[in-house]
């Protein structure tokens, strides 16, 4: 087994790997960060809470130059959520080396970020639309980056930012290092690793392999009119330390929280028509633990990792089996054991046996707790 120290890297990114309480790299961290150090271009695939953000974060960190007040790498990034998630953990990495780094995304008026460009930053992390938007007014510029990483390509790509994308790449300079990560790699993004990368390293870790996924999977069979019920009988007979609740609509999502809220759950919603201000607000009271139940929907949730997560629950069944794998990996992070429960109306139980063929995997049936459960 590797350990960091035999990466030869920075004391200082070393100590920032220590604070962040990581003893050893996983195995997509093992594998890119030798390729990333060497300036491969690279395409990691990994399930989600593998560890794929210091696979690229560590050797990244490690090339910028601080004594150059110049963007030096580029994260792209599928939702504000996660360039904000993703800021965070390489600035807790680069912290005792002083690399700046800074999240720009959408929602968030345009003249604080300007404000803080101007204050010189080495790593900007950013959703495609607003990375654009800087560009366009000069706000930022890209003359002197290495490195670019597209995070979650696959959900970037799902979300129709492929021309934004493209249009960033064109503001870099020609020999900069392309890392790609993502937890599928469908012909799209071979396509575009074919048109920009020169001879991409491929690393992939197979599922046997990954650190992460511990995750419990159960279905429970509920009536439609009473879905609202039998997920209170639930949560009070689990023990839940937090929990991501899945509804399908944005609609579905307030309702939920409000219902839950109503009967005394520390619950709110997030989705993509609330203001920017307002999402942060959830998310930050619910990464403080002031929020128990985090109400949301797929997009708003993409990517989010709050390691104290011990529950996802389908509220409403997803729609594919690339939603189901990518709700449960919100739980179940970096080797501890989450719960994923998915509540399965009768005329939902084709969609529950499409999703298990597609997995490959069967969720295990569960009664509803008897109401006597729930008073113990
Ligand atoms: P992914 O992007 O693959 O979904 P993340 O990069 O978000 O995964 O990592 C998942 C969690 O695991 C994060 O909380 C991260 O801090 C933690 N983590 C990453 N690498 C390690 C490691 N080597 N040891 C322990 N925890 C780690
Ligand atoms: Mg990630």
């Amino acid at each position: 087994m590797k350990s960091f120290d035999s990466f030869e890297l920075d004391p200082l990114i070393l100590k920032g790997i220590r604070d962040m309480g990581f003893e050893e790299p996983s195995p997509i961290q093992a594998e890119c960060i030798p390729a990333v150090l060497r300036g491969e271009d690279v395409i990691g695939q990994a399930q989600t809470g593998t560890g794929k953000t210091a696979a690229f974060g560590i050797p990244l960190l490690e090339h910028v130059d601080t004594s150059r007040q110049k963007v030096q790498a580029v994260v792209l990034a599928p939702t504000r959520e996660l360039a904000i998630q993703v800021s965070e953990e390489l600035r807790k990495i680069g912290r005792p080396k002083r690399v700046k780094t800074l999240p720009i995304y959408g929602g968030q008026p345009i003249g604080r970020q300007i404000k803080a460009l101007k204050q010189g930053v080495h790593v900007v992390i950013g959703t495609p639309g607003r990375m654009l938007d800087h560009l366009r007014r000069k706000t930022l510029r890209l003359d002197d980056v290495e490195t670019l990483v597209l995070d979650e390509a696959d959900e970037m790509l799902d979300m129709g930012f492929i021309e934004d994308i493209e249009a960033v790449m064109d503001y870099l300079p020609e020999s900069r290092q392309l890392l790609l990560f993502s937890a599928t790699i469908p012909p799209a993004i071979r396509r575009l690793a074919q048109k920009y990368m020169k001879k991409p390293h491929y690393i992939t870790v197979s599922r046997g392999e990954v650190t992460a996924p511990v995750i419990e999977q159960v279905y429970y069979r509920v009536l439609e009119n009473n879905k609202l019920e039998s997920l209170c009988r639930i949560l009070d007979s689990e023990d839940v330390e937090q929990g991501i609740l899945f509804c399908r609509t944005k609609k579905g999502v307030d309702e939920l929280a409000e219902s839950l809220s109503a009967r005394g759950y520390l619950a709110d919603g997030l989705h993509g028509d609330m203001a920017q201000q307002q999402r942060d607000r959830v998310m930050n009271a619910f990464r403080r633990g002031d929020i128990e139940l985090l109400v949301a929907t797929d997009v708003a949730a993409r990517g989010i990792d709050v390691g104290t997560v011990s529950h996802v629950i389908n509220y409403d069944i997803p729609q594919d089996a690339e939603s189901y794998v990518h709700r449960i990996g919100r739980t179940g992070r970096a080797g501890r054991t989450g719960m994923a429960l998915t509540l399965v109306t009768p005329r939902e139980m084709k969609q529950l046996r499409s999703i298990e063929y597609e997995i490959a995997g069967d969720l295990e049936p569960r009664d509803l707790p008897s109401l006597e459960e729930v008073a113990e």
